[in-house]
């Protein structure tokens, strides 16, 4: 065998394992189906703005341990994400906050939004919340949730709240204090210089073919290596034959405009159904930067279909259920390792991804 893995994708997840692979003396391919590195977190620079070609990233973990990792390949900036939230012209702070409420409901202090709440929610009797619809109103309240989570929740999944899982709504932060950032973590930062320069630093040393679509190649690559860490989708590596998990798609309109500052900020959630995208990010924002030109990107969501770009996995029972008689199949394959957001059909923040393959690393490459 030439090589000892073949890692399939040059995400994150692959990065990471290419990296410790290669510092323990293990050879290591990696195959990347796109023109570039970095995955998702791939990075542009366009007019001297770092242009997040497939979302915005921003970096943060409470896991010191990954925090100290990705302080090794790139320096990280003091940005702190505090999106702001449009609902047809009316502007709130986010996450859900006393900026929020004092401005949704003309109040000062905790207490009197804790009551207001109280009070919109007393007779929907929630006790434990079914549905992401339930878990909202009982965090927030009919107001915030009709006017920032609602509209926007269903632009984003293209599903009802009520058949949305939990866990989505409780990504965000609620609080009662006046404090904007969006993450309640330890770390924040957004890497200098940009996420591709992260992953080419992680890729330092490891041989890598962009443009070769693994499934297309399959067994001449196999025969390449001993093992296989396959970051792609699970079930399109299995030819989708127990059924097709489903995902979100993003479509991105992307514009130069010939002014310094398009929003003031570099994240905007348009909440109100009538708007058809979901946020406008202005990428320039994200880096303090004073070009004399701006970069904004219109997020549009879809269903995922055959030959789109999956970007979120949508995590409720059915494709849990699904995704589960996959992974036994994947559990019994002894030269195949399945990882990264795609691979375990996870809604993965980049943190947990590196926890991820870094946990791996301390099995696989003792
Ligand atoms: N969300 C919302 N209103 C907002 C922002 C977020 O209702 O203005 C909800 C929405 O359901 C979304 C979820 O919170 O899917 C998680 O948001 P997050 O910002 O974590 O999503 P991501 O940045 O991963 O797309």
């Amino acid at each position: 065998m030439k090589y000892d893995y073949l890692i399939v994708g040059a995400g994150l997840y692959g990065a990471v394992f290419a990296r410790e692979a290669r510092e323990k003396g293990k050879k290591c391919l990696v195959v990347e189906r796109r023109n570039h590195i970095a995955g998702n977190v791939y990075c542009e620079e366009i007019h001297g703005i770092q242009v997040h070609r497939y979302g915005a990233h921003i970096f943060h973990t409470s896991d010191k341990k990954v925090w100290d990792y990705v302080c090794r390949f790139a320096e990280f900036n003091n940005y702190i994400n505090s999106p702001i939230a449009r609902y047809k012209g009316e502007l709130y702070n986010l996450p859900f906050n006393m900026n929020t409420f004092s401005k949704m409901w003309g109040i000062a202090t905790p207490g009197q939004a804790q009551d207001i709440i109280a009070a919109q929610i007393a007779d929907l009797g929630i006790t434990e919340p079914k549905n992401l619809e339930e878990q909202a109103l009982s965090l927030v309240g009919r107001d915030v949730y009709e006017k920032l989570i609602k509209g926007y929740t269903e632009k984003q999944w293209g599903r009802a709240c009520t058949d949305l899982p939990a866990f989505i709504i409780r990504r965000l932060p609620l609080r009662f204090t006046y404090d904007n950032n969006y993450f309640n973590d330890r770390y924040q930062g957004i890497p200098i210089g940009g996420y591709t320069k992260l992953v080419e630093k992680l890729l330092e040393g490891t041989e890598v073919r962009l443009n070769t679509d693994y499934l297309e190649h399959r067994e001449e690559l196999d025969g390449l290596a001993g093992k296989i860490i396959y970051t792609g989708m699970i079930d399109q590596f299995y030819d989708y034959d127990l059924g097709v998990l489903e995902y979100r798609s993003v479509r991105f309109e992307t514009e130069e405009l010939e002014t310094e500052n398009f929003q003031g900020n570099a994240v905007v959630n348009y909440t109100d159904r009538e708007v058809p995208y979901t946020r406008i990010i202005e990428h320039k924002h994200f880096e303090f930067g004073k070009q004399p030109t701006t970069i904004i990107s219109r997020e549009y969501s879809s269903e995922w279909q055959k030959g789109d770009e999956p970007y979120y996995p949508v995590n409720d029972e059915r494709n849990n259920a699904l995704y589960g008689q996959y992974k036994a199949r994947a559990d019994r394959e002894a030269k195949l390792i399945f990882g990264g957001r795609l691979g375990g059909y996870k809604y993965y923040d980049m943190d947990k991804v590196i926890a991820a393959a870094l946990q791996l690393c301390e099995v696989e490459l003792k």
